[in-house]
């Protein structure tokens, strides 16, 4: 029984008491919406004026902010001069020709006009019912983007936010699809052998984030050794199955990935696939940076065999040019994600039953979600698919133009394939060449290239990233910004050279001189 006795809460309100705290009235907001366009077409002007990395030290930009909120309301133009003064200066241009480090991207201007346009609509498609738009343009595009990709119609989909999150989803599915009823009666206090996931020991942290989640555990997932070329070698991978299969273990998914992290790699996934369906395992690939480039029919040859794949995982935010976030995740089972996710509290039942109804929220571990579909649908319409490919394609091209330059120098080398954009190598001077696993030289290259790449980055003018191949320190320079010509790739190269040329004036630290 609701208690009905106590005294009423002191309700009377003055009617001109609320005369100010609706929000932002809509002229005000049109003007400020203006500048605020104004300064964002400013920023891409000009981007190029600022150093990629922001020159400033851990801890000083959230010195610079007051500790505390203000308790009045303080007007736009203060605000704004804030965002010129902290904001803009604090940050890593991303949007900078020069960014040439991790997986570059670009929040595209169609993109970005779909965003702010979603932001003024307020949707949130967790049910058809609560974004009848946000939901059915979503299935729209998420088939457009399939047939782009070249993939058969079996596969239907959703987006998210992350790969990392398409790669949960993903293998919650893989749990289902294995029969442990995992999403209803949990793993714990369950004799059900150690799950395995098998993967490169190229493959994305997320997939063990993913098993972390899952209560997988990382001791789950299998990191099948790479060959020369960071392949996954299949054999092995076929003897770690046998193997756990023999120790009572019991293997639920293989995660092939298109495009690796470090080198981008490509895994075979057309014998993974074979694997995969011989052992009734569910076959995930992770090609959430690479696989933009299927959208090239004449460029699907490292794709061969993804159609056969349970799921796959694309980011639009990352060589698609969509403002983060955006995260294609395609599955030719979606009933599985579905039996891992779905839960249908009566305060979410609608009374749309009539006709049958998609609640993507049924597919996720969020209930709300943001309605990534808009600015997909405006993004594709104002470049075409013609207008992305012919995009890629420079980008393509660039990095083999890259790794022809760094292969024609006998002092540089490179240390993996090239399949797609990002181009692997480091400085080794002739003099050393023949001596690369001698301790010392080891040492010193690994030295050297660090210091190198560091120098380059504090130019201001491009921004490179490393990882480690093969234990060596491995320059990588990735293509993927929609403003990054010829000129900005032959800057680089031109600041990495002369950075070695400056490393070796200074032969002081040379290895085997003591
Ligand atoms: C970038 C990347 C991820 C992670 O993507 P998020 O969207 O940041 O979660 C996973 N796998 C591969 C191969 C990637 O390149």
């Amino acid at each position: 029984m609701i208690d009905r006795s106590a005294a009423p809460v002191e309700t009377a309100l003055d009617p001109e008491q609320l005369v100010g705290l609706e929000d932002m009235d809509p002229e005000a907001f049109r003007a400020a919406a203006h500048r605020v366009v104004d300064r964002i077409a400013d920023y891409l002007a000009d981007v190029e004026a600022f150093a990629v990395l922001p020159p400033v030290e851990p801890g000083s930009i959230a010195a610079a902010f007051p500790p505390s909120p203000p308790d009045a309301p303080e007007p736009l133009d203060a605000i704004l001069a804030d965002v010129d003064r902290l904001v803009i200066p604090n940050a890593t241009h991303w949007q900078h020709p020069g960014f040439l480090a991790y997986f570059g991207t670009t929040a595209s201007g169609p993109g970005m006009l779909g965003e702010f346009l979603t932001a003024g609509l307020g949707q949130n498609p967790m049910l058809w019912r609560t974004s009848p738009i946000g939901t059915e343009l979503e299935t729209v595009v998420v088939d457009w983007l399939r047939q782009a990709l070249g993939l058969p119609d079996a596969f239907g989909g959703l987006l998210t936010d992350t790969a990392s999150t398409s790669t949960l989803i993903a293998l919650a599915a893989a749990r289902e699809a294995a029969g442990l009823d995992a999403s209803a009666e949990g793993l714990a206090a369950r004799e059900l052998g150690q799950l395995r996931v098998y993967c490169s020991s190229e493959a994305h942290s997320s997939i063990e984030k993913a098993c972390m989640t899952l209560g997988i555990g990382r001791a789950g997932v299998v990191k099948i050794p790479a060959n020369e070329r960071y392949e996954m070698d299949v054999a092995a991978l076929e003897r770690a199955i046998g193997e756990d299969r023999e120790h009572g273990r019991r293997p639920i998914a293989i995660v092939a990935t298109i495009g690796t992290t470090s080198s981008t790699s490509v895994d075979p996934v057309d014998a993974i696939a074979y694997v995969a369906a011989r052992e009734d395992l569910w076959l995930h690939v992770d090609s959430a940076y690479a696989g933009a480039v299927a959208i090239l029919p004449e460029r699907r040859g490292p794709f061969a065999g993804w159609e056969r794949a349970d799921s796959i995982v694309v980011n639009p935010h990352k060589w698609l040019f969509t403002p983060l976030d955006a995260s294609l995740l395609l599955s030719r089972r979606m009933d599985r994600p579905q039996a891992a996710f779905s839960l249908r509290p009566e305060y979410l039942r609608t009374l749309d039953r009539e006709a049958p109804v998609l609640d993507y929220s049924e597919f996720q571990p969020q209930l709300g979600r943001r309605m990534r579909a808009l600015k997909l649908w405006m993004q594709l319409r104002w470049f075409g698919l013609d207008g992305l490919r012919r995009r890629i394609a420079r980008h393509l091209d660039q990095a083999q133009r890259f790794a022809a330059a760094v292969d024609a120098d006998p002092d540089w080398e490179r240390l993996a394939p090239v399949p797609f954009s990002t181009v692997c190598f480091r400085y080794r001077p002739r003099r050393l060449a023949g001596r690369e696993e001698e301790p010392d030289v080891r040492a010193w290259l690994d030295e050297v290239n660090a210091r190198l790449m560091d120098a380059v980055n504090r130019t201001g003018r491009v921004f490179l990233s490393h990882t480690r191949l093969r234990d060596r320190f491995t320059i990588r320079l990735a293509i993927g910004n929609l403003r990054t010509q010829p000129r900005h790739v032959d800057l680089a190269w031109d600041l990495l050279r002369s950075a070695a040329a400056d490393v070796d004036d200074d032969r002081t630290k040379e290895p085997g001189d003591g």
